[in-house]
């Protein structure tokens, strides 16, 4: 396989199993995890009887439909010259994911987007059943989609900086990774569709551009410094640069991960779920080691999991994944699907 093409499909898949590994001890203190599972806490997957798999969360379903969203609005915009990765396709998919949680859109115009689109060749995301099943969908989320009106930087819904708009935009940086700062203005602006704060949408430009500049040969910490070096053009940048300093600071020292990560917060807001999926990246290069890092602490796991695993799949690429984890991941057919796609479009 070409090797950006499997980079593309390791980064989602990276992504979708640190989402697994972390959504099991997602509201779970440390101290409850490492009672649990031991005193290495969780180091793998957890299989739910029911369905057989390991099950991912709202961060990769989100990815996956930020990924429909993009192809959705390029093709879109390829054929009527005119449009915006935000307003002409991924809002548009966002809608189709606020769908699979409540069954219900914000007006019945919007049913609209639930047919098969043009982008779409055989099957459409929608398809696949198990996405809608509910995985603690993220309130910020829910509720902006629910107003029916699209958040920009201009016109923000809310001042919210959870981390729900910066956890699923690493296909902006695979899919525009040709452009690195212009996947940081779009990752940005896909984010301020439901997140309104400032740092709520730059953490997510970083993190768009960290993938692209690792998927142009660049190393996880040089990625990590050239989007700090655009982030500082955008005005309202203090505390997301604050964020990722400290993790770059943290990385160089002889500290136990679990108490840098607990310097760096709890995962629920942007700049440290980015930071603390930073930090965990750039101290571990085993995959399976950075992982677990990267979700063993009190705060939100399944989006510290998720964040480190698209950048570690990104730059690692397919053969440091165990196979019997991709085997065990929910969703696997789409997931590889939707790699395979983002880069067939971009090269057909
Ligand atoms: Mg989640």
């Amino acid at each position: 396989m070409e090797l950006k093409k499997e980079k593309f499909i390791a980064s989602l898949l990276g992504g979708a199993i640190g989402d697994a590994l972390g959504y099991v001890v997602e509201f779970l203190q440390l101290e409850d995890i490492k009672s649990k599972f031991g005193k290495n806490g969780i180091t793998d997957l957890v299989i739910n009887i029911q369905k057989g798999k390991a099950l991912i969360s709202d961060d990769t379903q989100m990815t996956l439909f930020t990924a429909d969203g993009l192809m959705w609005a390029y093709h879109r915009t390829s054929q009527r010259g005119i449009g915006s990765y935000a307003g002409s396709g991924t809002y548009q998919s966002y809608l189709r994911w606020y769908y699979t949680q409540t069954k219900k859109m914000p007006t019945k115009n919007e049913m609209i987007w639930l047919t098969k689109q043009s982008h779409e060749e055989k099957t459409s995301i929608l398809d696949y059943h198990d996405l809608f099943s509910n995985r603690a969908p993220g309130n910020t989320c829910l509720e902006a989609l629910r107003s029916g009106e699209m958040g920009t930087i201009e016109q923000p819904l809310n001042y919210s900086k959870g981390c729900g708009g910066v956890m699923r935009v690493a296909p902006v940086g695979l899919f525009l990774h040709k452009e690195p700062q212009y996947a940081f203005k779009i990752g940005a602006e896909l984010a301020t569709i439901t997140h309104g704060h400032p740092t709520g949408y730059l953490s997510a430009g970083v993190f768009a551009m960290i993938i692209a500049e690792i998927i142009n040969g660049k190393t996880i910490l040089e990625s990590v410094k050239t989007a700090i070096g655009v982030l500082k053009t955008y005005s309202n940048h203090e505390e997301t640069i604050s964020a990722l300093e400290l993790a770059i600071d943290l990385s160089n020292k002889d500290l136990k991960p679990e108490i840098a990560i607990s310097y760096l917060g709890e995962g629920w807001i942007a700049e440290e779920a980015l930071a603390i999926s930073i930090y965990c990246a750039l101290i571990e290069s085993d995959f399976k080691k950075s992982l677990a890092i990267s979700v063993n602490h009190s705060g939100d796991s399944d989006s510290t999991g998720s964040i480190c695993g698209n950048i570690l799949g990104a730059y690692y690429g397919l053969d440091v994944i165990p196979l019997e984890w991709i085997e065990q991941i929910e969703l696997k057919e789409l997931i590889m699907n939707m790699g395979n796609r983002l880069y067939n479009m971009l090269n057909t």
